[in-house]
């Protein structure tokens, strides 16, 4: 092949559009499909993902091949988190909208890290703060970082919370490090989620260091039972357990904590949404006396992966954690994104992010993550109804925690019902029990899916009691 051919197929491909076709015509199949499609990919799906097990060609390939394979491979093996009955972690389905808006920002390429980089991601990330702040009633000077997800927003979150601590104590972490420094205490309950435990790691705080704070059973920690906090303490709370969806009692513990100067952090990932919902609101009462807030959009809002959001009411400490320079960056007076975010590059997130709260407004927010919460109960008050199953929790939000019998039931009909393929979802541990974890999050979550699903439990249930009859 001579140098430029590559280059100038490159050029014909953009100018007669036949690859993006090509793929439009895969995306418009797959929507199609995927709300009937098996939940979980099939067994031949899985197996032809062998497929792709090949050396790096040597050779250029034609640009449809790749595509075709891509389609033909990997489509069928991919999981229908898009569709109604995926149950699974807490996911989150798409919105259309945001679908067709990413897929807009797919074309332009851009990386808001500086205003003179991409004016338009700097705007649409300045807007989008201001909404967030206003629906979740945060203070108003407050910050937000767009980043990959709650992991990377908590990570964030607590990192400023370790550049203020530290600079109280006259200690600047960025140049002296941790060595040496003043302790920081963390406080935080026993049902924490583990991105908080990796972000601790990350920022050399030490899990060994953490301060536990027993939890009731819906996995709430007791108020009564958090230490005596002073100034050099962080406290993680949580708004929504990933297990039951419980909300830690902010308007106590933050009310407590402001009065100790300590440094509050909320990781909400999904549940922080509940704050923009009128039935809902009660579960956030009181989280605007925190200090930081983490919260994804991938999940209860329904964008597109992936896109995390942290904000936080000390903008100083949060771009003073995250700062960076050189010789080459043009600072603007507008945005500039990198400020906000461990990343320089990173694409545009905030697109699909906008395109979705101006769809759906403060009303559709309301009513789409009220929906969730109405399918949640739905399932709860028909799994309960089918012998052989237990609810363990309070259906305070989301979140289904049933099991059976005892752990091996549980565990052999979850079994079952993953592989029958009519709905997806994992298991975990509540209580010292195995169980099944049912999270309604997708847009697309009809009655008809939560009661297929519930249909699929009894049929799971009822084909276990046959095979231990049978041996
Ligand atoms: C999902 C989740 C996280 C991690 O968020 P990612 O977006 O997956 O990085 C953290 N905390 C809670 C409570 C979660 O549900």
């Amino acid at each position: 092949m001579k140098k430029n051919d590559i280059q100038n197929r490159m050029f014909v491909e953009i100018k007669n559009k036949e690859i993006f076709k090509q793929v439009q015509q895969y995306s418009f199949e797959y929507l199609e499909n995927i709300f009937d499609r098996n939940v979980y990919p099939t067994e031949e799906a899985l197996n032809n993902l062998s497929k792709f097990d090949e050396e790096l060609p040597i050779s250029s390939t034609k640009a449809e091949k790749v595509l075709e394979q891509l389609n033909q491979n990997g489509s069928p093996a991919t999981t229908a988190t898009l569709g109604g009955r995926y149950f699974g972690f807490v996911c989150g389905s798409a919105l259309p909208v945001g679908l067709a808006a990413k897929n807009l920002g797919t074309y332009w390429d851009q990386a808001p890290a500086m205003n003179v980089l991409s004016p338009i991601g700097s705007k649409l990330e300045s807007v989008v703060e201001k909404w967030l702040i206003q629906l979740f009633n945060l203070p108003k000077d407050s910050s937000a970082g767009f980043v990959s997800g709650t992991s990377t927003a908590n990570l964030c979150g607590l990192a400023a919370a370790r550049y203020r601590i530290l600079k109280k104590n006259s200690w600047d972490i960025n140049q002296k490090g941790l060595y040496n420094a003043p302790k920081i205490r963390i406080v935080t309950g026993k049902q924490v989620h583990s991105t908080v435990l990796k972000a601790i790691g990350i920022l050399g705080l030490g899990q060994e260091s953490i301060e536990w704070v027993d939890v009731d059973n819906q996995g709430r920690i007791i108020p009564e039972s958090i230490p005596a906090l002073d100034e050099n303490t962080i406290l993680i709370l949580q708004a929504g357990n990933v297990n039951s969806g419980a909300f830690d009692d902010f308007e106590t513990i933050c009310t407590k904590a402001q009065k100790a100067d300590s440094w509050v952090h909320i990781d909400g990932a999904f549940g922080l949404w509940t704050g923009a919902v009128e039935e809902l609101k009660h579960l956030t009462q009181g989280i605007e006396k925190a200090n930081s807030w983490a919260v994804d959009g991938h999940k209860t809002l329904n964008t597109p992966y992936d896109c995390g959001i942290i904000l936080c009411e000390d903008t100083e400490a949060m771009t003073a954690s995250l700062h960076m320079s050189g010789s080459y960056i043009i600072e603007s007076k507008q945005r500039d994104g990198m400020f906000y975010t461990p990343e320089m590059s990173r694409r545009a997130r905030v697109i699909e992010l906008w395109a979705i709260m101006k769809y759906l407004g403060k009303e559709g927010i309301d009513n789409m993550v009220l929906t969730m919460h109405q399918r949640a109960k739905q399932f709860s008050n028909e799994i309960s109804k089918v012998k052989g199953f237990y609810v363990d929790n309070d259906i305070v939000f989301n979140q289904v925690i049933v099991r059976c019998d005892n752990d091996e039931i549980t565990e052999r009909v979850l079994n079952k019902i993953q592989n029958l393929g009519e709905c997806w979802l994992g298991g975990s541990v509540w209580l010292g029990n195995k169980v099944m974890r049912v999270s309604i999050c997708s847009w697309a979550t009809t009655e008809n899916d939560i009661s297929l699903s519930v249909k699929s439990f009894e049929k799971a249930f009822e084909l276990e009691i046959t095979n231990a009859n049978n041996g």
